[in-house]
């Protein structure tokens, strides 16, 4: 699944990439790939004439500025979760589609922006000029902060994790406490840390706290830089697949030696999702 630093590096190819880009049509090849009202007649209909603005990204959220293309002004925004599975493709020269193609975006000279997604849990918005964002894609609402903001520190963290018993792996993996961090970097975060991730949120301290927010946003600065992925069919729109995997210190790393103390990587299930961890270096 793609996570925070996906999102980032898709968010940045996109912003390069359509740079003035102006959509001549637009056209949905399965239904449930929209997911604002109207479905993809409106959403069609809504992004067809509209120039492509600023991608900004808000959790695994990415949203893009729609602006007529006469006066520049704002006329809506364009909401896309990759859920699972979901990519952006460009194609330069007209190509034919494969059967996973979910939704495509044409300019006048023909070149496409299409959109894959094998698993289909992908889903995009059309958000009417006018209308607040969150109102259309509601799962903006329920998101905490972002790492990378002044919001996320760990004053922030121990109000909202005070006398909670969950494991800090559970915590981190929630959407609402921090958005956009999940498996891989909470596990990376918190060997990075030295933190155990069994360890009850609400036992931390300042100072381990201190040290959760100063990993997790180092973790995914790195991930970011290398164009991050955390699974092995993430492509960016060029088709590069990153290579976070190869520098992971303890995810999926079960039963090889650490890379700080050679103690054998251990695995546990927390929160229903695979939790790999070095019982030396962290406690
Ligand atoms: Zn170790």
């Amino acid at each position: 699944m793609p996570e925070l630093p996906e999102v980032e590096t898709v968010r940045r190819g996109l912003a390069s990439r359509l740079q003035s880009f102006v959509i001549q049509e637009a056209e949905i090849l399965r239904e449930r790939a929209v997911a604002s009202p109207g479905g993809s007649t409106a959403f069609c209909r809504g992004l067809a004439g509209q120039t492509v603005g600023d991608w900004r990204r808000r959790g695994k959220y990415l949203i893009a500025q729609l602006l007529h293309p006469n006066t520049g002004e704002p006329s809506g925004c364009w909401g896309v979760h990759l859920r699972m599975t979901g990519q952006f493709q460009w194609h330069e020269e007209p190509t034919e589609p494969c059967q996973h193609t979910r939704a495509r975006f044409w300019n006048t000279r023909e070149q496409e922006l299409r959109f894959v997604d094998v698993r289909s849990f992908g889903e995009m918005w059309w958000v009417p000029q006018g209308t607040a964002t969150d109102s259309v894609i509601t799962g903006l609402k329920r998101l905490g902060p972002e790492p990378f903001s002044e919001e996320f520190n760990a004053g922030y963290l121990q109000k909202k994790l005070k006398g909670s018993t969950r494991s800090i792996k559970a915590a981190l993996l929630d959407q609402s406490l921090v958005a956009g961090a999940g498996n891989i970097y909470a596990d990376e975060s918190l060997f990075a840390a030295g933190i155990a991730p069994q360890t009850p949120a609400g036992r931390l301290n300042r100072k381990q706290l201190e040290k959760i927010c100063e990993s997790l946003v180092h973790v995914l600065e790195i991930s970011i830089g290398v164009g991050g992925t955390t699974f092995s069919d993430f492509r960016d729109l060029e088709g590069v697949n990153g290579n976070y995997g190869g520098q992971a210190a303890v995810y999926r790393r079960t039963g090889q030696p650490c890379l700080n103390c050679g103690t054998a990587i251990d695995r546990v299930k927390l929160a229903g999702r695979s939790t790999h961890w070095c019982p030396t270096c962290q406690s």
